[in-house]
């Protein structure tokens, strides 16, 4: 088994006693950012088909390496007006999705042959001002006018923790997510996309029910810092 195998069995693992006997489906999105080509493939070779990226460029090059490979394409980097538009041609999933006229910037250049760009809206759960995404009181309003784009189809929520390393802090956070999700969901938006849950704090957000978990250090290794 290669060293990706390994370490992508290990955290099916801790997925599994995460959710304690609970069957229910939960998505690994591997982040190779920053990782060559043949890291992917070597994921992809252990069965991995979803893979997260932050620069466009970067991701591009990869992808053209592994033309041919079934993959998923989730972009979870930042969101430029000026690369919506590769993001709309290349990729299946968006995640940052924090504003509307990124949003309409997107569904505008989903290509006609393609099925809509998959979107999750970004919402700011751990209130740093750093991090992007909507406040949490504006979700519902702005999933209401992503849910009427052509071109998208709306999935979910996506949210990321404070780096803290406090666990019961990620938990909160998470928390307040998922009550977003049930918001949104409430008013009769079909979602069915929690994407929360990093390496360091994956677990917390099982238990908050993310269903999709966004790893990289804990299937890749590191990152150098400077790429990071
Ligand atoms: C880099 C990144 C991840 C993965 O982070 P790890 O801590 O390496 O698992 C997940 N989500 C987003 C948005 C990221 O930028």
């Amino acid at each position: 088994m290669s060293p990706t195998a390994e370490r992508l069995q290990a955290i099916h693992e801790r997925i599994s006693r995460a959710l304690g006997g609970v069957v229910r489906p939960v998505t690994v999105v591997a982040v190779s950012k920053t990782k060559p080509a043949a890291a992917v493939r070597e994921a992809w070779a252990a069965g991995q088909r979803d893979f997260g990226e932050n620069y466009v460029q970067e991701a591009l090059a990869k992808m053209a390496e592994l033309e041919g490979l079934d993959l998923t394409w989730h972009y979870i980097g930042v969101l430029q007006g000026n690369k919506a538009r590769d993001v709309a041609e290349r990729f299946d999933w968006c995640h940052g999705v924090d504003r509307l006229r990124i949003a309409q910037l997107l569904s505008r250049h989903r290509p006609a042959g393609l099925a809509p760009l998959n979107v999750c809206i970004q919402v700011n759960i751990s209130a740093e001002a750093t991090k992007g995404g909507v406040a949490p009181g504006e979700t519902l309003a702005l999933a209401r006018d992503v849910a009427a784009l052509p071109g998208l189809k709306l999935r979910g929520l996506m949210g990321m923790a404070s780096p803290s390393g406090d666990t019961a802090l990620a938990r909160a956070e998470f928390s307040r997510l998922r009550a977003e999700f049930e918001q949104v969901r409430a008013a009769g938006i079909a979602l069915d996309t929690l994407s929360m849950g990093m390496t360091q704090d994956f677990e917390a957000a099982l238990a908050e029910g993310s269903t999709m978990l966004r790893l990289g250090t804990a299937l890749f290794g590191s990152r150098e810092k400077a790429a990071a």
